[in-house]
């Protein structure tokens, strides 16, 4: 594939990044791997846009992977963090941020009644997933193919995001007795998970799943789905722990259990709630949650957890996320959704369109996208062609056809029309892309 525009100076960056950095990025989503061409190297961000090192400007449909819900470098939040940063970064102690930003959590998800802070996704389902094994006393994890929980060791078999774009087996470095308690089911597909309890009798520690996958791009759990694994994991006495880090307090006020109600043990946090910086947390039923040190006796621990400038951040963005901006994101959401269905179908371009509240993501295909099995058999190659065509008129989606599309409340007219005027095109170069 040719490209019909250049970024020298993101080409450059990418080459000394190259040098001194495996494969030139620092989290494999970033490269254009999936894509091809030179991923871009952005300098600085405000509300919808980015602008790269090459002084052109994107409408981002990244968002940062989620965080962002309220735009780039938001006023409020840049006060909170400059305020923060006066008094000093950091400094292994308790500080009342944290408690501001636990309390904040613990009033908003009524499942939570305690949650410890940590400082990324990972470390959260690590946690949560320590805990679980240490609270009932059981060794075995039932997770979803295509389902994204970090790059935790047990959980990386069969994992969504980075190891779906470049079709990773599982990985190396994780060895057999890591993997091997790791019981790895199809998503939305309840009979499984009742079979795996019955040949594991009083094994399996819990169930954790994403409480609406958008590592696979987005597949919604089906109706009475995320239900149903509550009810199996009390039946046998295993946790249910819901990953809400992509999902926590972007989907709604309360993320997806704002919008499903199903009650789990456990559930984990990141994104969103650290505005932009590394913090995350975990949290759930006060019963289990004592079981972690220093309370407990399972250890869980981190010199910069709870870190006073990520919480200030985190908290100035969840201070400000009320219902009035997760209906603005809502509004961006379908406006961008129906422009995108719109021009493919104009071009009979095969896609579906898949939706979990404000995220969303396009599957080049024509069926229904319950699983990853069945997101895997999409025309990739056209959405290549579609995501460098968007690229080339300034608008930056993920440089994958397995990852949900973000906006951000700051997502205004002006944003959605330069989409508007980018679609025609990305539609047709979909409709010409050869595999
Ligand atoms: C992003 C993500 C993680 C990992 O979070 P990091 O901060 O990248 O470690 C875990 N679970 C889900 C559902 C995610 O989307």
């Amino acid at each position: 594939m040719t490209y019909s525009y250049e970024a020298p100076v993101s080409q450059t960056l990418y080459d000394r990044a190259a040098a001194v950095t495996p494969g030139g990025v620092n989290s494999p989503v970033r490269a254009f791997g999936a894509v091809g061409g030179t991923p871009r190297f952005m300098v600085s961000g405000a509300g919808p846009y980015l602008r790269d090192a090459d002084g052109r400007e994107y409408v981002d449909l990244v968002c940062s992977w989620g965080p962002m819900i309220l735009g780039h470098a938001h006023p409020v939040v840049l006060d909170a963090v400059r305020a923060a940063v006066s008094r000093g970064t950091s400094f292994g102690t308790p500080g009342e941020g944290e408690v501001e930003l636990a309390e904040e959590i613990v009033a908003r998800i009524s499942p939570v009644e305690q949650v410890r802070l940590v400082s990324s996704g990972t470390e959260a389902t690590m946690s949560a997933i320590r805990l679980a094994r240490g609270f009932t006393g059981r060794p075995k994890v039932i997770k979803f193919a295509g389902c994204y929980h970090g790059h935790v060791d047990a959980l990386l078999a069969s994992a969504g995001s980075g190891v779906a774009t470049f079709g990773l087996p599982d990985s190396p470095g994780v060895t057999g007795a890591q993997a091997g308690e790791t019981i790895v089911l199809p998503y939305n597909d309840l009979a499984a998970v009742r079979e795996a309890f019955a040949a594991h009798p009083g094994e399996i520690a819990c169930v954790i799943t994403e409480a609406s996958p958008g590592n696979m791009g987005v597949v919604p759990p089906r109706e009475g789905f995320n239900a149903g694994l509550r009810e199996l994991c009390t039946e046998h006495g295993a946790l249910h722990v819901s990953d809400e880090v992509m999902t926590g307090f972007r989907v709604s006020r309360q993320g997806w259990f704002g919008l499903d109600g199903v009650v789990p043990d456990l559930m984990t946090f990141g994104k969103v709630m650290g505005g932009g910086f590394p913090a995350a947390a975990f949290g759930g039923r006060a019963e289990v949650m004592a079981q972690l040190a220093p309370a407990g006796p399972v250890y869980q621990a981190g010199t910069l957890s709870g870190n006073p400038v990520a919480t200030a951040a985190g908290l100035a963005q969840l201070r400000l996320l009320h219902d009035t901006v997760y209906e603005a994101v809502d509004t961006a959401s379908r406006r961008v959704r129906e422009l995108v269905a719109e021009a493919l179908t104009k071009e009979g371009v095969a896609h579906r369109v898949q939706t979990a509240g404000n995220m969303f993501s396009v599957f080049f295909t024509d069926r229904e996208v319950p699983d990853y099995a069945t997101a895997a058999t999409q025309e990739v190659f056209r959405f290549r062609a579609f995501f460098h065509a968007m690229l080339a008129e300034g608008v930056y989606l993920p440089p994958s056809a397995f990852e949900s599309w973000f906006v951000s409340a700051a997502h205004d007219d002006r944003a959605i029309e330069r989409i508007a005027a980018a679609l025609p095109g990305a539609a047709r170069a979909a409709a010409g892309a050869t595999a």
